[in-house]
């Protein structure tokens, strides 16, 4: 008989979104004429652009003849990708060496996987409301989590408190679920105490392509000796709607080195090209291919006319809230409006009401954290028609 992981009696019972699809199909199965509008799950609607999918068809044609066939790639990634993200990098502010960037199938993988180098005794920090993959993971591995709180009071961007320790540090900017973004201070601060702390920052950085104001960061690298602390995830899911295509990439840089219990010095660098090449075999060629197009001035140019797209939904939603005197954070420089549930209600209390009275879906902030629970998260990633046609029923309701 096998002996379990028992960790997994510590998640919660079900993950958000299962429980919000089962509510909604429970609505759609007692009312089939009524028109639902979801602005709940985070996943995009604008297909791949143009130079994408050309990319996708070349690479598919080269697939099919022997001399320019295929099969299994440098288990990093192929070097026209690393490159091409690095110069990504380069034009954003940050020097990432290509040889420190690993392509792979999704931020939510690695952000999951991660937890592979470190032991089981680590401090783990994590803000709470956060994007549940981090504290899941963590406690699948029975590791200890401290939270720190993101509330209206700190702008949902908890700072670092020189009493609390921590060996790791989950932080997310923008931020999921609240649509908060750090600053360029804010940032040098973390640093300055994961130095302090010899800890190490788990950054994610999915949303940076929503960033509009050139002040904030959209990379940790941009913050002077971060590369002392901190590892960062990146994805194409929302750059280029690549959540059904799946690439992403992480930077692990090489100064990332600790001692070991044997007096070993080991490089958290190679300990994942260890992993990755144990327990990955790459991403496929034709995504590589697709996600280099992403990276040219012509492919990015068209990415960016998709997000300028889904900034004119937040718009709609940030325009209505503002009507109703709803606070909010998000919806500028982050695809998330964030807000406190009117009437007092709580956050699974307001997804019933709003489905219920104006078929619209939207993501309760409880699933995010104890933080999360009066809150409640609209997306951008709809079309113009259905968002403007939801928040029309959101103000008629209130
Ligand atoms: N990180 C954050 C903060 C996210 O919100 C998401 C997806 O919603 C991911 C990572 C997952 O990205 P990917 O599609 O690359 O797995």
């Amino acid at each position: 008989m096998p002996l379990l992981n028992e960790n997994y009696q510590n998640l919660e019972e079900s993950y958000l979104f299962a429980e919000i699809a089962r509510r909604v199909s429970k609505y759609e199965e007692a009312h089939p004429d009524q028109k639902i509008i979801r602005l709940g799950i985070g996943d995009v609607t604008k297909p791949l652009t143009k130079k994408v999918i050309e990319a996708l068809h070349k690479a598919v044609e080269e697939q099919a003849v022997s001399e320019t066939f295929r099969g299994y790639g440098p288990e990093k990634g192929y070097d026209f990708l690393r490159n091409a993200i690095s110069a990504y990098y380069k034009k954003n502010g940050a020097d990432v060496d290509p040889d420190t960037i690993f392509i792979s199938d999704g931020a939510k993988s690695d952000t999951g996987n991660i937890t592979d180098l470190f032991g089981k005794d680590n401090v783990v920090l994590v803000p709470d409301p956060v994007y549940p993959v981090y504290v899941d993971t963590n406690l699948m591995d029975g590791r200890k989590i401290v939270y720190m709180n993101g509330t209206a009071e700190n702008d949902f961007l908890p700072m670092p408190d020189p009493s609390v320790k921590a060996d790791l540090i989950y932080l997310c900017s923008p931020n999921n679920p609240t649509g908060a973004c750090y600053s360029k201070e804010q940032l040098e601060k973390w640093v300055a105490y994961a130095k302090e702390m010899q800890a190490v920052i788990l950054f994610d950085a999915a949303y940076e392509a929503f960033v509009s104001d050139p002040a904030l960061p959209r990379s940790i690298f941009e913050i002077e000796g971060a590369k002392e602390c901190a590892i960062e995830f990146c994805s194409l899911s929302k750059t280029a709607g690549f959540t059904g295509t799946r690439c992403s990439y992480t930077v692990i840089p090489k100064e990332l080195v600790f001692p070991a219990s044997n007096g070993a010095e080991l490089s958290l660098h190679a300990m994942w090209n260890r992993r990755h090449s144990t327990k990955f075999n790459g991403t496929p060629y034709i995504v590589q291919r697709a996600a280099e197009a992403v990276f040219t001035e012509e492919g990015m140019a068209e990415c960016m006319e998709n997000i300028e797209y889904y900034r004119q939904n937040a718009k709609i939603i940030a325009d209505v809230l503002r009507k109703k005197n709803i606070s909010f954070t998000g919806g500028v420089n982050s695809p998330y409006i964030w807000f406190e549930c009117p009437n007092g209600m709580e956050s699974w209390e307001f997804f019933d009401y709003l489905l219920t009275h104006a078929q619209v879906v939207g993501t309760p902030g409880a699933g995010f954290g104890e933080n999360g629970k009066n809150y409640f998260r609209l997306t951008a990633f709809g079309q113009h028609e259905s968002t403007a046609e939801a928040m029309r029923r959101f103000e008629e309701l209130f």
